[in-house]
């Protein structure tokens, strides 16, 4: 775990555009070479908006990065330095589990900087495969 991966996604969700559900949510993807991507969640009117998670690997991956090492994801009330757990939906399990290898780290952070560790195969053991 690189801690200061806890500020840049503290820091991400900053950007958050969530009118709807007045959450703001931030992700670190850090790359095996130590590159990190950051993510916010984008909220959208009528159709599904981008999750933060998502929104990181979609900038790391535009930008030819293919090996992924970790993501921390950190989630607030709009306008509240609360920390709340955040865990990653299921849509972005699926998505995350594409480019990844199974060892790929979820590290989630909660209150006073607590940390939960999994890995993608913990979060999603049966991945669908065409
Ligand atoms: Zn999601």
């Amino acid at each position: 775990m690189h801690s200061e991966d806890i500020n840049f996604a503290k820091n991400a969700r900053l950007n958050a555009y969530s009118p709807y559900s007045n959450f703001q949510v931030g992700a670190a993807l850090r790359t095996k070479s130590g590159k990190v991507y950051l993510g916010c969640n984008i909220e959208n009117h009528g159709i599904q908006g981008l999750c933060a998670e998502r929104t990181a690997f979609a900038k790391a991956l535009s930008e030819g990065e293919k090996e992924f090492e970790s993501i921390t994801i950190v989630g607030s009330p709009m306008g509240k330095e609360i920390i709340e757990e955040c865990m990653p939906c299921g849509y972005c399990r699926q998505f995350i589990s594409e480019f990844v290898d199974r060892n790929f780290k979820i590290y989630i952070v909660g209150k006073d900087n607590s940390i939960k560790e999994f890995t993608i195969s913990e979060l999603l053991p049966y991945s669908f495969k065409l």
